[in-house]
């Protein structure tokens, strides 16, 4: 399993692996190997959605790794410290972000539809993008911020008429996303991309997990805590979708590139079912946990 991050060290933007002891910076292993062993031959990309439109990107940079722990380690490039950086969303502007809605059971009944009998699906602007540790600034157009837990798809390959056993060819990974939503402007409009696509409306990362580990993402806990109050706690086992369903429902309508997001659903326990409902104020602190992920933690600001 690679833990691919997009991050930043003295204003500086790169990309690189998070190990236990610190960040591997990419760039400067690929300068660091010889030529044979590292990527592309020339300059190795600051930006990883332009890694991942490289054919073979991430079975280079598993092979680069490999090349870097077989260095004895007084020639090993130096790490940075997980506290000499920043990170940023592992995709800071996907081509595009898809978002289902009502694909968990649980959140289904809570919101008191019907299951629907094909995956419904929105879109969210890219520009919605922020980071772990970003603030998601109060919108002046709203007065009742939610959260939605969700498992980020990150593609890894262009990708059309994908059939669900070849789905997961073309993931590069997993993420956690959070949905933020503004639900008087979902109830005033009528469709969701204003509701969805407020600024800071998608926090994502920490980091791009590859799938070697997670699989088809089906087994993972995942959870919200706001204020340090669970609100929402699941496992993708109860996607109605499951993410070769998703990949393959929609590669058959439109082309997936590399980098675009797949915001998969979020289970029951959203601020606006509840009784009474619940809406985020400025200071709120939202925790999302993801198995095998980690935590994305965002705070609401005035
Ligand atoms: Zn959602």
């Amino acid at each position: 399993m690679t833990r691919l991050v997009t991050y930043s060290a003295k204003g500086a933007k790169s990309i690189g692996i998070e190990l236990d002891e610190g960040i591997l910076d990419l760039p400067q292993l690929s300068l660091h190997l010889k030529e044979e062993e590292s990527l592309l031959g020339g300059a190795f990309p600051l930006e990883m959605k332009e890694l991942l439109s490289i054919d073979q990107s991430l079975e280079t940079v598993r092979d680069m790794m490999y090349a870097y722990v077989a260095l004895p380690e007084k020639d090993r490039p130096a790490l940075l410290s997980h506290k000499a950086i920043r990170l940023h969303a592992p995709i800071e502007r996907p081509g595009k972000i898809v978002a289902l809605g009502l694909n968990y059971h649980d959140h289904i009944e809570e919101t008191g539809r019907d299951v629907p009998s094909f995956p419904v699906i929105f879109a969210k602007f890219p520009s919605s993008v922020v980071g772990p540790d970003d603030p998601i600034p109060m919108p002046r157009v709203s007065r009742k911020l939610d959260w939605e837990i969700e498992l980020g798809v990150i593609i890894g390959k262009r990708c059309k008429h994908a059939s669900k056993d070849e789905a997961l060819d073309y993931v590069a990974g997993y993420t956690i996303l959070n949905d933020v939503s503004a639900r008087d402007l979902q109830d005033d409009d009528d469709q969701w991309i204003r509701a969805k696509s407020l600024d800071a409306f998608c926090p994502m990362g920490p980091a791009l997990v590859t799938c070697d580990e997670l699989g088809d993402g089906s087994r993972l806990d995942l959870w919200t805590k706001v204020n340090g109050e669970m609100k929402q706690s699941s496992n993708t086992s109860s996607l109605l979708y499951g993410v070769t369903d998703i990949v393959e429902y929609l590669s058959t309508s439109f082309t997936l590139e590399p980098g675009d997001v797949i915001a998969t659903g979020t289970p029951s326990g959203v601020g606006d079912a509840r009784v009474p409902p619940e809406y985020l104020q400025p200071g709120d602190e939202i925790e999302l946990f993801v198995e095998g992920i980690g935590h994305l933690c965002n705070r609401v600001v005035g």
